[in-house]
C-alpha cells in the first residue's frame, strides 16, 4: 500500500494487508505465507522524516531444521522505523563514520510504499533456527527415521561407537 505523505497533516493510522509471497527472494528459502501480512501502522511526520510504527502479524509455514517436517509459525512483530527523504541520504563516506547507524531508510518524493517494510519486518522476526518444537529430536543421520515419531536402532549403536572412540582417545592421550 502506498501512503501519500501530503495527505498527512501530523499523524494517521493506516491498516492494511500485504501478500508476503510477492516479496519472497531466492534467499528466503522454505517460507510459505499461510495468511496475508496484517498491519496497523501509525504514520507520523517528524520534521521532514516519517516514522512508521505498529504491529505486523502473519502466519507462515516453515520446514523444521532438524526433522524437515512442516510447521506453522505465528509472526507477531512491531515495526518501528524512521525514514528520511532521499535527498538527505548521507554519502558513503559519512556512512563509514557511523557503522552503528545501520537502520537508515529513505523515501523518494511524496510517497512511501509500506509493503516492503512490513515484509522485511516479518522476515527478520522469523526464528534463526526453525524448529517444529524446542525438543525436536530430528532425523537419524544413519537411517533417516524421524526420531520424534519412532526410535530407531542406529542411535544407540552410534552412541556406543562414539563412547568407544572417546575411550580410545583418552587411553592414547
Ligand atoms: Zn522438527
Ligand atoms: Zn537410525
Amino acid at each position: 500500500m502506498i501512503i501519500k505523505l501530503h495527505d498527512i497533516e501530523d499523524e494517521i493510522e493506516v491498516r492494511g494487508r500485504t501478500d508476503g509471497s510477492r516479496f519472497l527472494r531466492p534467499e528466503d528459502t522454505g517460507i510459505v505465507f499461510m495468511a496475508p501480512i496484517e498491519w496497523a501502522l501509525k504514520v507520523r511526520k517528524i520534521g521532514r522524516d516519517v516514522r512508521l510504527s505498529g504491529p505486523v502479524e502473519t502466519v507462515v509455514r516453515l520446514a523444521c531444521d532438524r526433522c524437515l517436517a512442516d510447521f506453522t509459525y505465528e509472526v507477531k512483530a512491531d515495526l518501528d522505523i524512521e525514514l528520511a527523504p532521499k535527498e538527505s541520504q548521507p554519502s558513503e563516506a559519512d556512512l563509514e563514520l557511523s557503522p552503528d547507524d545501520m537502520n537508515l531508510y529513505f523515501f523518494e518524493g511524496d510517497e512511501i510504499d509500506v509493503d516492503p517494510y512490513v515484509y522485511e519486518e516479518t522476515i527478520v522476526n522469523l526464528p534463526f533456527k526453525a524448529l517444529c518444537t524446542d525438543t525436536c529430536k530430528g532425523i537419524c543421520p544413519t537411517c533417516g527415521t524421524n526420531l520424534n515419531a519412532e526410535q530407531c536402532r542406529c542411535e544407540t549403536a552410534t552412541a556406543t561407537e562414539l563412547s568407544e572412540k572417546l575411550r580410545q582417545f583418552l587411553k592414547e592421550n
